[in-house]
């Protein structure tokens, strides 16, 4: 049995790609050997369009509005020139977001996603 989790065939078109089903698709809730997610038996193809094993990588753009201090005299330009191109570094914003947590907020209200695109084509997780 391949435990190869490239597409076992592929075509011209992304939907054509087939992912054989191993026994490693099954879960202890379910001792049938199928996949247990759109039950396709082992030695067979998973469903693209219905299994949850078939899994693509995609981009998404994640965007947060919070208020952060500043010096009063700072125009746009200068706050915006400090961000992107000073010393200060992004992954500072990841401690930004933390006390806006710790402070009791949940970040739901102030965060909004946009997807962007997909990054691959289809491939199999089957752990
Ligand atoms: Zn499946």
């Amino acid at each position: 049995m391949s435990k190869n989790h490239e597409p076992e065939s592929q075509t011209q078109t992304e939907t054509e790609l087939r992912f054989r089903v191993t026994t490693e698709a099954m879960r202890p809730v379910n001792p049938d050997a199928v996949c247990f997610y759109c039950e396709a038996p082992v030695g067979t193809f998973h469903d693209n369009h219905t299994c949850a094993l078939v899994n693509k990588t995609i981009k998404i753009r994640m965007i947060v509005e919070y208020d952060v201090n500043v010096p009063f005299n700072w125009t746009e330009d200068q706050i915006l020139f400090y961000r992107h191109h000073s010393a200060w570094c992004s992954d500072n914003a990841i401690d930004e977001l933390n006390q806006l947590i710790t402070d009791g907020d949940c970040l739901c209200p102030i965060t909004r996603f946009e997807y962007v695109g997909d990054v691959s084509g289809p491939f199999l997780e089957e752990r």
